[in-house]
C-alpha cells in the first residue's frame, strides 16, 4: 500500500536525473508532494521530471550562480519549499599520493559546496515561511569510513556530514532538520565504467545481507528522515549499507 505521507508538500531533489536522486523524486511524487528535479542532465531530467509529474530545473551545481539560481527558481516554481534532498554528486578515484589540486577541488565542488550553496537558498526561504522543514543530505559510508583510493570522494562525503550537523545545530530554532544519509556501494551509473563482477561479489559478501543496494533502499530512508515519521531526528547520518559498516 502507498500511503501519501507527502501531500502538499514541496520537494527540490538534486541530481534526480538519474540513479538514486531519480529514484528519491520518484518516490516523493508518489506519495504526494509537488516535487522539482534539478540536474545538469537536461534531456534525461527533463524527461524523468514529465515521466513522474515533477518539474525541471537545469542547473550545474559547481557553478555558484547557477546553484543559487536554480534554487531560487525550484523554489518559485513551487510556491515555497518544505523538503531539500541535495543528491548531487561525483565519484572521482584517486590516491592520496595521486590527487591533484584541481581534481579534489572538483569533487568538494559538487559534493559539498553545492549542498552549501542549495541549503543557503532553501533554508532562507524556510525561515520566511515560518513553518520549519526537512533537509536530507547524501554522503556515504566513505565519509565516515574512508575509501582507499578514493580520497577527495570521501573527504568531500565526510563534509557532507559536517555540514549537515552544523545545519541541524544553527537552524533547529527554525524548526528546519537536517540529516544525512550514508550508502554504502549502490548500482548505479556512478563507477559502472570500472566496476567489475569480481568487485560486485566482494562487495556483497561484505554485507551480513549478503547483496548490495538499490537505489530504493536508500529513498526508503530519505523519505522517512523527510517525513514526520522522522520529526525528532535532527542532525543524524545514518547508515544505509546493509550493514556493512555499523558506526
Ligand atoms: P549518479 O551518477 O547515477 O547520479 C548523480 C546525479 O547527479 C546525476 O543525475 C548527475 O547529472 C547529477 N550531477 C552531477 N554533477 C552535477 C552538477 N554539477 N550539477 C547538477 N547535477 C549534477 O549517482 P548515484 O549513484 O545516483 O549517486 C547519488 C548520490 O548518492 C551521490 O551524492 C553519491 O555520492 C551518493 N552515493 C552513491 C553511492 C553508490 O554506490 N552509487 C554510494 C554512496 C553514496
Amino acid at each position: 500500500m502507498v500511503t501519501r505521507r507527502f501531500g502538499g508538500r514541496r520537494v527540490v531533489v538534486t541530481g534526480a536525473a538519474r540513479g538514486i536522486g531519480a529514484r528519491i523524486a520518484e518516490r516523493f511524487a508518489a506519495e504526494g508532494a509537488d516535487v522539482v528535479v534539478l540536474d545538469l542532465l537536461r534531456d534525461p531530467g527533463a524527461a524523468h521530471a514529465a515521466a513522474i509529474g515533477a518539474r525541471f530545473v537545469e542547473a550545474d551545481l559547481t557553478d555558484v550562480a547557477s546553484a543559487r539560481a536554480a534554487m531560487t527558481e525550484a523554489i518559485e516554481t513551487l510556491g515555497g519549499i518544505d523538503v531539500l534532498v541535495n543528491n548531487a554528486g561525483i565519484l572521482r578515484f584517486g590516491s592520496v599520493m595521486e590527487t591533484t589540486p584541481e581534481q579534489w577541488d572538483e569533487v568538494l565542488a559538487v559534493n559539498s559546496r553545492s549542498m552549501l550553496l542549495t541549503t543557503q537558498v532553501a533554508a532562507q526561504a524556510m525561515i520566511e515561511a515560518g513553518d520549519g522543514g526537512a533537509i536530507v543530505n547524501l554522503a556515504s559510508m566513505a565519509g565516515k569510513a574512508g575509501g582507499a583510493g578514493q580520497v577527495a570522494y570521501a573527504a568531500s562525503k565526510s563534509a557532507v556530514i559536517a555540514l549537515t550537523r552544523v545545519t541541524a545545530l544553527e537552524l533547529g530554532e527554525h524548526r528546519i532538520r537536517a540529516n544525512a544519509l550514508c550508502p554504502g556501494y549502490v548500482l548505479t551509473e556512478m563507477g559502472a565504467a570500472t566496476r567489475t563482477q569480481e568487485q560486485v561479489d566482494l562487495w556483497s559478501s561484505y554485507s551480513p545481507l549478503g547483496r548490495l543496494g538499490t537505489p530504493d533502499d536508500v529513498a526508503g530512508l530519505a523519505l522517512f528522515l523527510a517525513s514526520d515519521d522522522g520529526a525528532y531526528l535532527t542532525g543524524q547520518a545514518v547508515n544505509v549499507t546493509g550493514g556493512m559498516i555499523m558506526h
